[in-house]
């Protein structure tokens, strides 16, 4: 379980999860991209152990999730 709000853009309502991020309101599915809070580039996921890590490209460097800044963006 996760104590993080995951909304939907669109219409605010809470997303489920089925393998991909998906509201039901809007059908529509979405794919959770992290923001680099230093330098705004997108971030790459590192699975490891079952825990997500997000590393930087630009920084170089591995971001603390708690400052990543997460967007969802629609899947067509
Ligand atoms: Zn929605
Ligand atoms: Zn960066």
């Amino acid at each position: 379980m996760t104590t993080q709000q995951n909304q939907c853009p669109k219409c605010h309502s809470e997303l489920e999860w089925d393998g991909q991020y998906h509201c039901g309101q809007c059908q529509v599915h979405f794919k959770k991209i992290g923001f680099c809070p230093d330098c705004e580039a997108e971030l790459e996921k590192l699975q490891a152990c079952g825990s997500a890590s997000y590393f930087c490209n630009s920084c170089n460097e591995l971001k603390s999730k708690s400052r990543v800044k997460f967007v969802f963006e629609s899947l067509a």
